[in-house]
Protein backbone atom coordinates (compact mmCIF):
# COMPACT_ATOMS: atom_id res chain seq x y z
CA UNK A 1 0.00 0.00 0.00
CA UNK A 2 1.15 3.28 -0.92
CA UNK A 3 1.87 5.99 1.57
CA UNK A 4 -0.65 9.26 1.67
CA UNK A 5 1.03 11.89 0.31
CA UNK A 6 2.61 14.47 3.31
CA UNK A 7 -0.07 17.25 4.14
CA UNK A 8 1.23 17.64 7.82
CA UNK A 9 -0.24 20.42 10.12
CA UNK A 10 2.71 22.91 10.06
CA UNK A 11 1.34 25.25 13.11
CA UNK A 12 1.97 24.82 16.57
CA UNK A 13 -2.05 25.38 18.72
CA UNK A 14 -2.21 27.57 21.40
CA UNK A 15 -5.28 28.66 23.27
CA UNK A 16 -7.33 27.06 20.90
CA UNK A 17 -5.48 28.60 17.85
CA UNK A 18 -3.68 26.79 15.38
CA UNK A 19 -1.05 29.56 15.29
CA UNK A 20 2.87 30.01 13.54
CA UNK A 21 5.58 30.67 15.78
CA UNK A 22 5.38 34.31 17.51
CA UNK A 23 8.05 35.65 14.95
CA UNK A 24 7.08 33.59 12.13
CA UNK A 25 10.36 31.55 12.17
CA UNK A 26 10.33 27.70 11.15
CA UNK A 27 12.35 25.16 10.81
CA UNK A 28 13.50 22.29 8.78
CA UNK A 29 12.13 18.87 8.99
CA UNK A 30 14.64 16.64 7.70
CA UNK A 31 14.02 12.95 6.15
CA UNK A 32 16.66 10.78 7.72
CA UNK A 33 15.91 7.99 5.32
CA UNK A 34 17.02 10.90 2.55
CA UNK A 35 18.40 13.19 4.20
CA UNK A 36 16.01 15.28 2.46
CA UNK A 37 14.27 18.65 3.78
CA UNK A 38 10.17 17.07 3.81
CA UNK A 39 8.85 20.87 4.51
CA UNK A 40 9.38 22.96 7.74
CA UNK A 41 7.83 22.91 11.60
CA UNK A 42 6.60 26.08 13.59
CA UNK A 43 9.93 27.59 15.73
CA UNK A 44 8.07 28.12 18.51
CA UNK A 45 9.54 30.82 20.43
CA UNK A 46 9.82 30.90 24.55
CA UNK A 47 7.04 33.58 24.33
CA UNK A 48 4.75 31.06 22.98
CA UNK A 49 5.84 28.70 25.52
CA UNK A 50 4.87 31.23 28.14
CA UNK A 51 1.13 31.99 26.71
CA UNK A 52 0.48 27.96 26.18
CA UNK A 53 1.35 27.31 29.89
CA UNK A 54 -1.05 30.62 30.32
CA UNK A 55 -3.80 29.19 28.37
CA UNK A 56 -3.33 25.72 29.88
CA UNK A 57 -3.73 27.09 33.45
CA UNK A 58 -6.55 29.26 32.71
CA UNK A 59 -8.44 26.54 31.09
CA UNK A 60 -7.71 24.66 34.41
CA UNK A 61 -8.82 26.93 36.65
CA UNK A 62 -11.70 28.77 34.73
CA UNK A 63 -13.53 25.63 33.12
CA UNK A 64 -15.17 23.07 34.39
CA UNK A 65 -12.99 20.61 32.17
CA UNK A 66 -11.53 19.06 35.32
CA UNK A 67 -14.94 18.09 36.68
CA UNK A 68 -16.75 17.05 33.70
CA UNK A 69 -15.75 13.76 33.08
CA UNK A 70 -18.00 12.77 30.58
CA UNK A 71 -17.78 15.34 28.68
CA UNK A 72 -13.85 14.57 28.66
CA UNK A 73 -14.56 11.35 27.71
CA UNK A 74 -16.31 12.83 24.84
CA UNK A 75 -14.07 14.99 23.51
CA UNK A 76 -11.32 12.23 23.98
CA UNK A 77 -13.79 9.71 21.37
CA UNK A 78 -13.81 13.17 18.92
CA UNK A 79 -10.12 13.07 18.97
CA UNK A 80 -9.79 9.12 18.88
CA UNK A 81 -12.42 9.60 15.84
CA UNK A 82 -10.43 12.20 14.61
CA UNK A 83 -7.00 10.39 14.38
CA UNK A 84 -9.16 7.32 12.48
CA UNK A 85 -9.92 9.52 9.95
CA UNK A 86 -6.58 10.90 9.74
CA UNK A 87 -4.36 7.78 10.47
CA UNK A 88 -2.97 7.64 6.52
CA UNK A 89 -2.02 10.99 7.07
CA UNK A 90 -0.32 10.10 10.68
CA UNK A 91 1.23 6.67 9.34
CA UNK A 92 2.88 8.55 6.29
CA UNK A 93 4.02 11.70 8.87
CA UNK A 94 5.94 8.64 11.27
CA UNK A 95 7.67 6.56 8.46
CA UNK A 96 8.94 10.16 6.78
CA UNK A 97 10.07 12.28 9.55
CA UNK A 98 10.83 9.70 12.33
CA UNK A 99 12.34 7.28 9.63
CA UNK A 100 9.47 4.22 11.10
CA UNK A 101 9.32 0.87 9.10
CA UNK A 102 6.02 0.94 7.89
CA UNK A 103 5.74 -2.31 8.31
CA UNK A 104 6.06 -1.52 12.61
CA UNK A 105 3.48 1.23 12.48
CA UNK A 106 0.48 -0.99 13.15
CA UNK A 107 1.57 -2.45 16.29
CA UNK A 108 4.09 0.27 17.68
CA UNK A 109 3.33 3.93 15.61
CA UNK A 110 0.48 4.11 14.25
CA UNK A 111 -3.00 2.22 15.07
CA UNK A 112 -2.32 0.37 18.41
CA UNK A 113 -1.41 3.69 19.90
CA UNK A 114 -4.70 5.40 18.35
CA UNK A 115 -6.82 2.68 19.60
CA UNK A 116 -5.00 3.53 22.86
CA UNK A 117 -7.04 6.52 23.24
CA UNK A 118 -10.76 4.40 23.32
CA UNK A 119 -9.32 3.16 26.94
CA UNK A 120 -8.47 6.70 28.34
CA UNK A 121 -11.76 7.53 26.91
CA UNK A 122 -13.48 4.82 28.59
CA UNK A 123 -11.59 5.55 32.28
CA UNK A 124 -12.21 9.07 32.10
CA UNK A 125 -15.86 8.34 32.23
CA UNK A 126 -15.47 5.45 34.64
CA UNK A 127 -13.20 6.16 37.04
CA UNK A 128 -14.14 5.99 40.81
CA UNK A 129 -13.26 9.86 41.89
CA UNK A 130 -14.68 9.72 45.03
CA UNK A 131 -15.25 6.90 47.27
CA UNK A 132 -16.35 6.13 50.87
CA UNK A 133 -13.76 5.24 53.13
CA UNK A 134 -14.60 2.60 55.99
CA UNK A 135 -15.92 4.94 58.99
CA UNK A 136 -13.77 5.05 62.14
CA UNK A 137 -14.03 6.65 65.80
CA UNK A 138 -12.66 9.74 67.18
CA UNK A 139 -12.62 10.39 70.97
CA UNK A 140 -15.94 7.64 70.56
CA UNK A 141 -17.72 9.23 67.85
CA UNK A 142 -18.10 7.67 64.28
CA UNK A 143 -16.06 9.73 61.51
CA UNK A 144 -17.25 9.47 57.96
CA UNK A 145 -14.06 10.16 55.27
CA UNK A 146 -14.62 11.06 51.65
CA UNK A 147 -11.71 9.94 49.67
CA UNK A 148 -11.43 12.23 46.56
CA UNK A 149 -8.68 11.91 43.46
CA UNK A 150 -8.91 14.97 41.42
CA UNK A 151 -6.84 16.71 38.72
CA UNK A 152 -3.29 17.46 39.66
CA UNK A 153 -3.39 20.61 37.04
CA UNK A 154 -1.24 21.80 34.40
CA UNK A 155 0.80 19.24 32.83
CA UNK A 156 3.88 20.23 30.88
CA UNK A 157 4.62 16.71 28.56
CA UNK A 158 7.86 16.53 26.91
CA UNK A 159 8.61 13.66 24.36
CA UNK A 160 11.30 12.52 22.54
CA UNK A 161 11.81 11.41 18.61
CA UNK A 162 11.57 7.33 19.08
CA UNK A 163 8.01 6.52 18.62
CA UNK A 164 7.12 9.88 18.29
CA UNK A 165 3.28 9.72 17.95
CA UNK A 166 2.19 6.60 20.75
CA UNK A 167 4.51 8.87 23.17
CA UNK A 168 2.33 12.14 22.21
CA UNK A 169 -0.44 9.89 22.60
CA UNK A 170 0.74 8.50 25.97
CA UNK A 171 1.22 11.98 26.94
CA UNK A 172 -1.52 14.03 25.86
CA UNK A 173 -4.55 11.49 26.33
CA UNK A 174 -4.31 10.36 30.16
CA UNK A 175 -3.52 14.24 31.27
CA UNK A 176 -6.95 14.62 29.26
CA UNK A 177 -8.46 11.90 30.53
CA UNK A 178 -8.02 12.59 34.25
CA UNK A 179 -8.88 16.48 33.89
CA UNK A 180 -5.54 17.96 33.48
CA UNK A 181 -4.87 20.28 30.98
CA UNK A 182 -1.48 20.31 28.60
CA UNK A 183 1.09 21.56 26.79
CA UNK A 184 2.80 19.20 24.99
CA UNK A 185 6.61 19.96 23.49
CA UNK A 186 7.40 17.38 21.33
CA UNK A 187 11.06 16.47 19.85
CA UNK A 188 12.47 18.91 17.66
CA UNK A 189 13.35 15.38 15.06
CA UNK A 190 9.72 14.85 14.76
CA UNK A 191 7.47 17.78 14.82
CA UNK A 192 4.58 16.66 12.77
CA UNK A 193 3.70 13.77 15.34
CA UNK A 194 2.40 16.26 17.49
CA UNK A 195 1.32 19.47 15.28
CA UNK A 196 -0.27 16.84 12.87
CA UNK A 197 -2.62 16.00 16.42
CA UNK A 198 -2.66 19.59 17.30
CA UNK A 199 -4.84 19.92 13.78
CA UNK A 200 -7.19 17.06 14.55
CA UNK A 201 -7.84 18.38 18.23
CA UNK A 202 -8.63 22.31 17.02
CA UNK A 203 -10.74 20.89 14.31
CA UNK A 204 -12.18 17.95 15.16
CA UNK A 205 -12.98 18.10 18.85
CA UNK A 206 -15.30 20.46 21.50
CA UNK A 207 -12.09 20.53 23.66
CA UNK A 208 -12.25 24.38 25.23
CA UNK A 209 -9.19 26.77 23.93
CA UNK A 210 -6.06 26.17 25.85
CA UNK A 211 -7.23 22.21 27.02
CA UNK A 212 -4.38 21.30 25.03
CA UNK A 213 -1.30 23.19 23.70
CA UNK A 214 1.26 22.09 21.44
CA UNK A 215 4.35 23.73 20.65
CA UNK A 216 7.17 22.60 18.57
CA UNK A 217 10.67 23.88 18.54
CA UNK A 218 14.02 23.75 17.18
CA UNK A 219 15.17 25.18 20.78
CA UNK A 220 14.96 21.86 23.39
CA UNK A 221 15.18 24.41 26.04
CA UNK A 222 12.03 25.86 25.16
CA UNK A 223 10.57 23.00 26.94
CA UNK A 224 12.26 23.75 30.31
CA UNK A 225 9.79 26.29 30.72
CA UNK A 226 8.06 23.48 31.30
CA UNK A 227 9.93 22.23 34.34
CA UNK A 228 10.53 25.83 36.04
CA UNK A 229 7.53 27.34 35.55
CA UNK A 230 4.96 27.62 38.98
CA UNK A 231 2.11 27.50 36.95
CA UNK A 232 2.37 23.92 36.01
CA UNK A 233 1.72 21.04 38.17
CA UNK A 234 3.28 17.99 36.68
CA UNK A 235 6.22 17.36 34.54
CA UNK A 236 5.31 14.50 32.63
CA UNK A 237 8.56 13.85 30.62
CA UNK A 238 9.98 11.03 28.21
CA UNK A 239 13.60 10.87 27.33
CA UNK A 240 17.16 10.26 28.10
CA UNK A 241 18.16 10.02 31.75
CA UNK A 242 20.52 13.01 30.97
CA UNK A 243 17.53 15.31 30.47
CA UNK A 244 15.65 13.64 33.37
CA UNK A 245 17.65 14.77 35.72
CA UNK A 246 17.62 18.18 34.32
CA UNK A 247 14.22 18.14 34.63
CA UNK A 248 14.24 17.14 38.45
CA UNK A 249 17.02 20.05 39.22
CA UNK A 250 14.58 22.60 36.98
CA UNK A 251 11.70 21.14 38.86
CA UNK A 252 13.06 21.56 42.71
CA UNK A 253 12.83 24.76 43.24
CA UNK A 254 8.95 24.84 42.89
CA UNK A 255 8.46 20.99 43.93
CA UNK A 256 6.42 20.64 41.19
CA UNK A 257 5.25 16.80 40.67
CA UNK A 258 7.84 14.51 38.24
CA UNK A 259 6.69 11.76 35.99
CA UNK A 260 9.83 10.21 34.36
CA UNK A 261 9.87 7.46 31.53
CA UNK A 262 13.63 7.01 30.58
CA UNK A 263 16.13 4.81 29.37
CA UNK A 264 16.86 1.58 29.19
CA UNK A 265 19.71 -1.29 28.90
CA UNK A 266 17.73 -4.51 29.34
CA UNK A 267 18.69 -7.86 29.89
CA UNK A 268 17.49 -11.13 27.92
CA UNK A 269 18.72 -14.12 29.76
CA UNK A 270 18.52 -17.13 28.26
CA UNK A 271 18.70 -20.21 31.00
CA UNK A 272 20.57 -22.82 30.12
CA UNK A 273 17.55 -25.11 29.39
CA UNK A 274 16.17 -22.62 26.47
CA UNK A 275 15.88 -23.81 22.97
CA UNK A 276 18.42 -22.01 21.50
CA UNK A 277 16.98 -22.40 18.20
CA UNK A 278 13.56 -21.36 19.31
CA UNK A 279 14.58 -18.01 21.47
CA UNK A 280 18.09 -16.94 20.26
CA UNK A 281 17.71 -15.70 16.93
CA UNK A 282 14.77 -13.37 18.06
CA UNK A 283 17.85 -11.74 19.23
CA UNK A 284 17.92 -9.52 16.10
CA UNK A 285 14.63 -7.96 16.83
CA UNK A 286 17.39 -5.67 18.91
CA UNK A 287 17.53 -3.83 15.56
CA UNK A 288 14.04 -3.27 14.71
CA UNK A 289 13.67 0.64 14.63
CA UNK A 290 17.42 0.73 14.58
CA UNK A 291 17.53 -0.29 18.04
CA UNK A 292 15.21 2.80 19.14
CA UNK A 293 13.37 1.39 21.82
CA UNK A 294 13.88 2.36 25.39
CA UNK A 295 12.37 -1.17 26.23
CA UNK A 296 14.38 -3.28 23.52
CA UNK A 297 16.89 -5.78 25.20
CA UNK A 298 20.53 -4.61 24.31
CA UNK A 299 21.74 -7.60 26.83
CA UNK A 300 21.18 -10.87 25.95
CA UNK A 301 22.96 -13.27 28.68
CA UNK A 302 23.85 -16.93 27.52
CA UNK A 303 25.37 -19.90 29.80
CA UNK A 304 29.49 -19.90 28.94
CA UNK A 305 28.87 -23.14 28.36
CA UNK A 306 26.70 -22.62 25.11
CA UNK A 307 27.74 -18.97 24.36
CA UNK A 308 29.73 -19.82 20.69
CA UNK A 309 26.43 -22.07 19.96
CA UNK A 310 24.00 -18.91 20.36
CA UNK A 311 26.53 -16.63 18.84
CA UNK A 312 26.36 -18.84 15.16
CA UNK A 313 22.59 -18.58 15.30
CA UNK A 314 22.62 -14.84 16.32
CA UNK A 315 25.43 -14.77 12.99
CA UNK A 316 22.51 -15.90 10.60
CA UNK A 317 19.92 -14.03 12.06
CA UNK A 318 21.71 -10.63 11.78
CA UNK A 319 23.09 -11.18 8.38
CA UNK A 320 19.83 -12.58 6.87
CA UNK A 321 18.22 -9.06 8.98
CA UNK A 322 16.33 -6.62 5.82
CA UNK A 323 16.65 -2.77 6.09
CA UNK A 324 16.96 0.35 4.84
CA UNK A 325 14.19 2.29 3.42
CA UNK A 326 11.24 2.40 5.83
CA UNK A 327 8.90 2.64 3.08
CA UNK A 328 9.84 -0.87 2.00
CA UNK A 329 7.65 -3.45 3.91
CA UNK A 330 10.35 -5.75 4.15
CA UNK A 331 12.53 -3.72 6.19
CA UNK A 332 11.64 -4.00 10.35
CA UNK A 333 14.78 -1.31 10.64
CA UNK A 334 15.42 2.17 8.98
CA UNK A 335 17.43 4.80 9.64
CA UNK A 336 18.56 6.38 12.88
CA UNK A 337 17.04 9.56 13.49
CA UNK A 338 19.91 12.15 13.08
CA UNK A 339 23.58 12.39 11.45
CA UNK A 340 24.30 13.09 15.61
CA UNK A 341 22.78 10.15 16.46
CA UNK A 342 23.99 8.01 13.85
CA UNK A 343 27.75 9.02 14.81
CA UNK A 344 26.91 8.43 19.04
CA UNK A 345 25.71 4.87 17.59
CA UNK A 346 28.97 4.22 15.17
CA UNK A 347 31.25 5.69 18.46
CA UNK A 348 29.61 3.19 20.36
CA UNK A 349 30.56 0.43 18.09
CA UNK A 350 34.05 1.99 18.27
CA UNK A 351 34.38 1.74 21.60
CA UNK A 352 33.28 -1.98 21.94
CA UNK A 353 35.75 -2.95 19.65
CA UNK A 354 38.46 -0.92 21.72
CA UNK A 355 37.39 -2.49 24.53
CA UNK A 356 38.08 -5.93 23.41
CA UNK A 357 34.21 -7.14 22.59
CA UNK A 358 34.33 -9.35 19.26
CA UNK A 359 32.20 -7.52 16.34
CA UNK A 360 31.42 -10.68 14.81
CA UNK A 361 28.13 -8.87 12.27
CA UNK A 362 28.28 -5.17 11.09
CA UNK A 363 29.91 -2.29 13.07
CA UNK A 364 29.63 0.69 10.40
CA UNK A 365 27.92 2.65 8.37
CA UNK A 366 26.31 0.31 5.53
CA UNK A 367 28.03 0.76 2.01
CA UNK A 368 25.11 0.10 -0.18
CA UNK A 369 23.04 2.91 1.60
CA UNK A 370 24.13 6.15 0.13
CA UNK A 371 21.80 8.13 1.49
CA UNK A 372 20.40 8.35 5.03
CA UNK A 373 21.32 8.38 8.74
CA UNK A 374 21.82 4.27 8.55
CA UNK A 375 24.01 1.72 10.93
CA UNK A 376 24.76 -1.65 9.96
CA UNK A 377 22.64 -4.37 12.72
CA UNK A 378 25.84 -5.30 14.47
CA UNK A 379 26.40 -8.10 17.20
CA UNK A 380 29.04 -8.25 19.48
CA UNK A 381 29.99 -11.25 21.31
CA UNK A 382 32.02 -12.47 24.48
CA UNK A 383 31.14 -8.93 25.44
CA UNK A 384 32.41 -7.81 29.43
CA UNK A 385 29.54 -7.06 31.66
CA UNK A 386 31.44 -4.00 32.63
CA UNK A 387 32.17 -2.50 29.25
CA UNK A 388 30.92 0.43 28.15
CA UNK A 389 28.69 -1.06 25.54
CA UNK A 390 27.25 -3.22 27.95
CA UNK A 391 26.76 -0.59 30.21
CA UNK A 392 25.17 2.16 28.64
CA UNK A 393 22.43 2.72 26.20
CA UNK A 394 22.93 2.85 22.99
CA UNK A 395 19.82 3.47 21.06
CA UNK A 396 21.17 1.74 18.21
CA UNK A 397 21.11 -1.42 16.31
CA UNK A 398 23.88 -3.14 18.38
CA UNK A 399 23.29 -6.61 20.54
CA UNK A 400 25.91 -7.57 23.03
CA UNK A 401 25.88 -11.17 23.91
CA UNK A 402 27.36 -11.79 27.39
CA UNK A 403 28.39 -15.01 28.93
CA UNK A 404 27.06 -16.29 32.63
CA UNK A 405 28.35 -18.90 35.14
CA UNK A 406 24.85 -20.06 36.26
CA UNK A 407 21.39 -18.66 36.89
CA UNK A 408 23.00 -15.99 40.23
CA UNK A 409 25.44 -14.96 37.59
CA UNK A 410 22.92 -14.20 35.36
CA UNK A 411 20.98 -12.17 37.61
CA UNK A 412 23.70 -10.19 39.61
CA UNK A 413 25.41 -9.03 35.74
CA UNK A 414 21.68 -8.84 34.54
CA UNK A 415 20.97 -5.86 37.57
CA UNK A 416 24.24 -4.26 37.59
CA UNK A 417 23.26 -1.49 35.61
CA UNK A 418 22.09 1.64 36.51
CA UNK A 419 19.15 1.13 34.51
CA UNK A 420 16.14 -0.93 35.50
CA UNK A 421 13.39 -0.49 32.78
CA UNK A 422 12.78 -4.08 31.14
CA UNK A 423 13.77 -7.31 30.06
CA UNK A 424 13.51 -11.14 29.32
CA UNK A 425 14.08 -14.64 30.27
CA UNK A 426 13.52 -17.97 28.48
CA UNK A 427 13.79 -21.42 29.77
CA UNK A 428 12.19 -24.90 29.36
CA UNK A 429 10.23 -24.46 32.29
CA UNK A 430 7.94 -21.66 33.42
CA UNK A 431 8.57 -21.41 36.81
CA UNK A 432 12.04 -21.55 36.35
CA UNK A 433 11.82 -18.23 34.09
CA UNK A 434 9.23 -16.95 36.77
CA UNK A 435 12.03 -17.52 39.82
CA UNK A 436 14.83 -15.31 37.77
CA UNK A 437 12.33 -12.71 36.52
CA UNK A 438 11.05 -12.44 39.93
CA UNK A 439 14.89 -11.26 41.10
CA UNK A 440 15.43 -8.94 38.12
CA UNK A 441 14.66 -5.06 39.12
CA UNK A 442 13.37 -4.13 36.05
CA UNK A 443 9.73 -2.70 35.59
CA UNK A 444 8.46 -4.88 33.14
CA UNK A 445 9.64 -8.42 31.75
CA UNK A 446 8.68 -11.45 29.40
CA UNK A 447 8.98 -15.11 29.95
CA UNK A 448 9.19 -16.92 26.92
CA UNK A 449 8.71 -14.17 24.30
CA UNK A 450 5.00 -13.39 26.24
CA UNK A 451 4.43 -9.73 25.38
CA UNK A 452 3.34 -7.11 28.59
CA UNK A 453 2.59 -4.24 25.99
CA UNK A 454 -0.74 -3.07 26.33
CA UNK A 455 -2.36 0.12 27.71
CA UNK A 456 -3.71 -1.36 31.05
CA UNK A 457 -0.14 -1.94 31.67
CA UNK A 458 1.69 0.29 33.79
CA UNK A 459 5.12 0.59 32.27
CA UNK A 460 8.11 2.35 33.77
CA UNK A 461 11.73 2.01 35.23
CA UNK A 462 13.34 1.20 38.69
CA UNK A 463 16.53 2.69 39.48
CA UNK A 464 17.76 5.63 37.03
CA UNK A 465 15.14 4.44 34.34
CA UNK A 466 12.81 6.60 36.00
CA UNK A 467 9.97 7.55 38.14
CA UNK A 468 6.15 6.55 38.26
CA UNK A 469 4.37 4.92 35.56
CA UNK A 470 2.71 5.37 32.40
CA UNK A 471 -0.34 3.89 31.41
CA UNK A 472 -2.98 1.63 32.94
CA UNK A 473 -4.46 3.08 35.95
CA UNK A 474 -1.45 3.63 37.60
CA UNK A 475 -0.99 5.86 35.02
CA UNK A 476 -4.10 7.97 35.09
CA UNK A 477 -3.61 8.23 38.74
CA UNK A 478 -0.25 9.74 38.56
CA UNK A 479 -2.17 12.57 37.33
CA UNK A 480 -4.49 12.19 40.40
CA UNK A 481 -4.12 14.62 44.01
CA UNK A 482 -5.50 13.11 46.56
CA UNK A 483 -8.13 14.59 49.49
CA UNK A 484 -9.67 13.30 52.22
CA UNK A 485 -12.74 15.18 53.33
CA UNK A 486 -13.90 14.33 56.55
CA UNK A 487 -18.07 14.63 57.16
CA UNK A 488 -20.52 13.12 59.64
CA UNK A 489 -20.89 9.61 59.73
CA UNK A 490 -24.59 9.74 59.15
CA UNK A 491 -24.01 11.54 56.25
CA UNK A 492 -24.87 9.43 52.93
CA UNK A 493 -24.79 12.06 49.85
P1 LIG B 1 16.26 13.67 25.05
O1 LIG B 1 16.27 13.57 26.51
O2 LIG B 1 17.45 14.23 24.37
O3 LIG B 1 15.04 14.57 24.56
C1 LIG B 1 13.71 14.27 24.91
C2 LIG B 1 12.88 15.55 24.88
O4 LIG B 1 13.37 16.43 25.89
C3 LIG B 1 12.93 16.32 23.58
O5 LIG B 1 11.65 16.85 23.32
C4 LIG B 1 13.90 17.45 23.89
O6 LIG B 1 13.71 18.58 23.08
C5 LIG B 1 13.56 17.73 25.34
N1 LIG B 1 14.60 18.40 26.12
C6 LIG B 1 15.94 18.34 25.98
N2 LIG B 1 16.54 19.07 26.94
C7 LIG B 1 15.56 19.58 27.71
C8 LIG B 1 15.54 20.40 28.88
N3 LIG B 1 16.66 20.85 29.46
N4 LIG B 1 14.34 20.74 29.42
C9 LIG B 1 13.19 20.28 28.87
N5 LIG B 1 13.16 19.51 27.76
C10 LIG B 1 14.32 19.16 27.20
O7 LIG B 1 15.91 12.22 24.52
P2 LIG B 1 15.86 11.72 23.02
O8 LIG B 1 17.23 11.54 22.52
O9 LIG B 1 14.93 12.59 22.27
O10 LIG B 1 15.14 10.29 23.20
C11 LIG B 1 15.81 9.11 23.43
C12 LIG B 1 15.74 8.73 24.89
O11 LIG B 1 14.38 8.58 25.28
C13 LIG B 1 16.39 7.39 25.18
O12 LIG B 1 17.16 7.51 26.34
C14 LIG B 1 15.20 6.45 25.42
O13 LIG B 1 15.49 5.34 26.22
C15 LIG B 1 14.23 7.37 26.05
N6 LIG B 1 12.87 6.85 25.94
C16 LIG B 1 12.27 6.34 27.07
C17 LIG B 1 11.00 5.81 26.99
C18 LIG B 1 10.32 5.25 28.22
O14 LIG B 1 9.09 5.10 28.18
N7 LIG B 1 11.03 4.94 29.29
C19 LIG B 1 10.32 5.78 25.78
C20 LIG B 1 10.95 6.30 24.67
C21 LIG B 1 12.23 6.84 24.76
Amino acid sequence: MALEALAPCTQNLIDGALVDAGNGNTFDNVSPSTEEVLGHAPDGTKDDMLNAVAAARRAFDETDWSENHDFRSKCLRQLYEGMIEEKEQLRSIVVHEAGAPVSLTGFMHVDNPIEMVTYWADLAASYPYETRMKDVDFMDTPQGRILRREAMGVVGAITPWNVPLYLNIAKIAPSLASGCTVVLKPAPDTPWSATHIAKIIAEKTDMPPGVVNIVASADHLTGEILSTDPRVDLVSFTGSTATGRRIAECAAPTLKKIFLELGGKSANIILDDAVLEAVVPMGAMTCVHGGQGCAITTRMLVPRARHDEAVELLKAAFSGWGYGDPTNPANMQGPQISKRQQERVLAYIEKGKEEGADCVVGGGRPAQLEKGFFVEPTLFANVDPQATIAQEEIFGPVLCVIPYEDDDDAVRIANDNEYGLSGAVSSASVDRALDVARCIRTGTLSVNGSQWFHPDTPFGGYKQSGIGRENGVMGFEEHLETKVIAVPADYRG
